[in-house]
């Protein structure tokens, strides 16, 4: 039995691919230290004997005892409002953490794949954005602590890859959504849709005019796992190619939600990226993978998750984010 070590494990994307690699067979071990991830999202995994979980920061060193035949690095805050409020841990997640998994990988001689993200290109000149494209990012802005730390990562697992021949993943993740997300973590989906079921206007950020292309999580998944079970150490990119704006997006959850709220316009974030859209040729050609769930048809799905929730989840305060 595959042994697989997941990061980041109680939050959106990572207990999500707890699901998948338990699915698939594998002894899977979770790890978070919780700040931005939620137990809820992997307690149903508790009583299963393939599935342990570290309460522990992978910024201090890892050790997991025994065997280990995967890693993959999910642990970073994720969203604009979480990196801007613990900015020092998302770098410090992105880089030391990514050291010492690294680490761990060459002891266990594991393969490993790390999370990058479509903000390594930053706000782009190119678009759609390839895996060639270097990116445009400002290291000294707001959002420099995410994606610089990505950066790095990437960076510091090539050097891995090339210089002690581990077996290394890069996945680059565009705009990716589903169950639980979290409904205050400030990301369009969650704040949209939270808005509207709370009976609120829905707040676009500048004009509107700024262009996301949208994910769902099970094709999200789907590739990461194509990629990992590949032999391809380059970065790819995993993301639907379907651009839309924010405005437009606002307008598609009104008549989704069915909601009489109006849009309201907010400032624009500072170096929030004007467009992004992924080009998938490489996702394609080397994994046979491209993106098979509708906007509309996952919008659904979603919005079935969140009206699920208790009137104390739609309602709770933003977390205290104090470590
Ligand atoms: N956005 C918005 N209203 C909100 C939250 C986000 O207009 O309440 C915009 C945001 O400015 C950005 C886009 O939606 O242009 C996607 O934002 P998100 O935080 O989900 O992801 P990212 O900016 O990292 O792609």
């Amino acid at each position: 039995m595959k042994k697989t070590l997941i990061t980041g494990a109680a939050g959106f994307l990572g207990s999500h691919l707890c699901d998948r690699f338990i699915a698939e067979g594998h002894h899977v071990i979770g790890m978070d230290n919780l700040i931005t991830g939620d137990l809820k999202n992997i307690e149903h995994l508790f009583h299963l004997e393939r599935f342990e979980f570290f309460h522990h920061d992978v910024t201090k060193f890892v050790h997991v005892p025994g065997r280990m035949d995967h890693i993959l690095h999910f642990a970073s805050p994720a969203s604009p409002i979480d990196y801007l409020k613990i900015p020092i841990e998302t770098l410090k997640v992105g880089s030391l953490g990514t050291l010492n998994l690294l680490g761990l990988a060459r002891d266990h001689k594991a393969r490993i794949l790390v999370a990058s993200t479509s903000e390594v290109y930053g706000d782009p000149l190119v678009h759609p954005q390839n895996e060639d494209y270097y990116g445009n990012v400002s290291p000294i802005g707001p959002r420099g602590v995410y994606d610089e730390a990505k950066r790095f990562m990437e960076s510091i697992t090539m050097a891995y890859h090339r210089h002690h021949g581990l077996d290394t993943r890069i996945v680059r993740i565009f705009n990716t959504y589903g169950s639980r997300m979290r409904l205050n973590d400030g990301r369009v989906v969650p704040a949209f849709i939270g808005q509207a079921l709370r009976g609120e206007d829905l707040t676009v950020f500048g004009d509107g005019s700024q262009t996301r292309s949208f994910t769902y999580i099970d094709d999200q998944v789907e590739g990461i796992y194509r990629l990992l079970m590949s032999d391809y150490v380059e970065p790819i990119n995993i993301g639907n190619p379907d651009e839309t704006t924010i405005l437009e997006f606002a307008e598609e959850i009104i008549k989704l939600t069915g909601t009489n709220q109006k849009i309201i316009f907010k400032p624009l974030p500072k170096d929030d990226p004007l467009q992004r859209q992924p080009d998938i040729t490489r996702a394609k050609e080397i994994l046979g993978w491209e993106p098979k769930v509708h906007r509309s048809e996952g919008l659904k799905k979603v919005y079935e998750y969140f009206k699920s929730l208790s009137h104390d989840e739609l309602y709770q305060a933003h977390r205290d984010f104090q470590s």
